[in-house]
């Protein structure tokens, strides 16, 4: 049954932040760098005009948290000026994403904090030096990362670290996180997977985890830490859902979907507008990427852009469940965008089982495992065609990708492979799976 941190957590998750980019230049070169590409295709810093005109843009729509990023925000010429224009024009809460080398003058962090800046993220990736400088390719940026550190954790600022995790590194991810809680009180940590842009893909083969690497004893412990000590606040970005059967609630709100759109907008804006081929597309690349349901759902959609639904379908909710029959042409159980809404309105699986169990029942997007040995499934995503399309009839990306958060997000387990259905079953949204946990999948045999 869901956990109330995970419902915590989607309350937090869900609070609006803007995030601004910065600068395309960074002083690290890191061996995963996302941005590799961005940064010779752009100027290195973002004109300080467009982005005050952005900021004041952010307020205007509400936002009151700003996440400054890059590349590397501190090495902007404008940085403090443009973090005291994030303060003077109202912003609450101000946030960095930093290599916190900057941060090891003294002045400079003292400036920053002046400024405004009250939430400093430091992307950190090892235990040691050695580690750490390694992948981010710069001798030195451990120590100076320490030095920064230690020159903002003397203020009341928030402090919390990014590893993003790798083949060099998963085996202190543990360690990483019992040291820097231990010795600089910090106990929030956001994990991320490798997604294959910039210098990730080239070093791909090197650097990403499979299922198998999550195995490690460091990565389990930091699963148990997470579960069992409340003092820790942990997040995990773009990891495979299915690779934390049993944990939960540490799989990523499925709005953060939506984050990663925001970058690659004009792309697929192009794309469904245009006809314009995606550009990142390729056949490697796609296999590790993040989006790859999301792009093959968007593809289907547009290339099916005439469909018109067949189906009588009745969704169920426990409101109505007491209307399942034989007579209901077709069946699905309502998918809920939020967690809260699905806790309170979908319907008593028991009850459903119940139900259900004596067949000749015909399901839609519902795993095969759940709908019983006697009744049909059949997958059809198109049903919610009407719902995306704009005034001219394409499909607008706004509402896409909320559908596809809402209603098309479905995964399955690990275990699958060893199901009779796996080819021909989607799993199910992904929502029900944090809400009752992947064991509430049952491969057959
Ligand atoms: S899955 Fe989509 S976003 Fe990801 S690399 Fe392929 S085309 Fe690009
Ligand atoms: S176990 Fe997995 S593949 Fe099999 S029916 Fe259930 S969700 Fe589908």
């Amino acid at each position: 049954m869901v956990k109330n941190n995970l419902l915590i957590k989607e309350k937090i998750a869900s609070k609006p932040k803007y995030w601004l980019r910065l600068s395309y230049a960074c002083n690290n070169n890191c061996l995963f760098c996302l941005d590799k590409e961005a940064q010779s295709n752009n100027e290195q810093f973002v004109s300080e005009k467009d982005l005050q005109s952005e900021i004041k843009q952010a307020l205007k729509e509400g936002y009151r948290k700003i996440i400054l990023s890059g590349g590397e925000p501190t090495i902007h010429p404008r940085f403090l000026h443009l973090v005291k224009f994030c303060q003077n024009l109202g912003f609450e809460r101000i946030q960095i994403i930093t290599n916190g080398r900057m941060l090891a003058y003294r002045k400079f962090a003292r400036q920053t904090l002046i400024s405004g800046v009250n939430e400093v993220t430091f992307s950190l990736h090892g235990l040691d030096a050695q580690t750490h400088d390694y992948l981010v390719g710069v001798e030195g940026a451990y120590d100076q990362l320490i030095q920064g550190l230690h020159n903002i954790r003397a203020s009341n600022c928030i402090i919390n670290i990014d590893i993003v995790l790798n083949k060099k590194n998963i085996k202190q991810v543990h360690e990483i996180i019992d040291f820097f809680s231990k010795n600089y009180s910090i106990y929030e940590y956001d994990l991320l997977h490798l997604i294959p842009f910039g210098n990730a893909f080239k070093n791909l083969s090197n650097l990403v985890l499979s299922y198998k690497d999550y195995q490690q004893k460091s990565w389990q412990k930091v699963l148990t830490l997470a579960k069992n000590d409340k003092r820790y606040f942990i997040w995990t970005n773009r990891l495979p859902a299915q690779y934390l059967e049993d944990h939960e609630a540490l799989i990523q709100d499925p709005h953060k979907l939506s984050d990663e759109l925001k970058g690659r907008r004009h792309m697929f804006e192009n794309y469904l507008q245009n006809n314009k081929e995606l550009a990142c597309k390729d056949g490697q690349r796609c296999a590790f990427c993040f989006l790859h349901d999301f792009c093959l759902k968007l593809s289907q959609f547009k290339e099916n852009i005439n469909y018109k639904p067949k189906y009588n379908i009745k969704f169920l909710t426990q409101k109505n469940l007491n209307e399942l029959n034989s007579n209901n042409l077709i069946v699905a159980i309502k998918n809920f965008e939020f967690l809260e809404k699905l806790k309170d309105q979908t319907v008593n699986l028991d009850e459903f089982k119940n139900k259900t169990k004596n067949g000749n029942l015909k399901f839609i997007n519902l795993p095969y495992c759940l709908a019983g040995q006697n009744n049909q499934v059949v997958y059809d995503f198109l049903i919610y065609l009407p719902k995306v399309l704009n005034n001219k009839k394409q499909i607008d990306l706004h509402k896409f990708a909320k559908m596809y958060i809402s209603n098309l997000y479905y995964l399955k387990s690990v275990r699958c492979d060893d199901c009779k259905y796996n080819n021909q079953c989607a799993g199910w949204h992904i929502n029900y799976l944090r809400y009752y946990g992947f064991k509430i999948l049952k491969p057959v045999k």
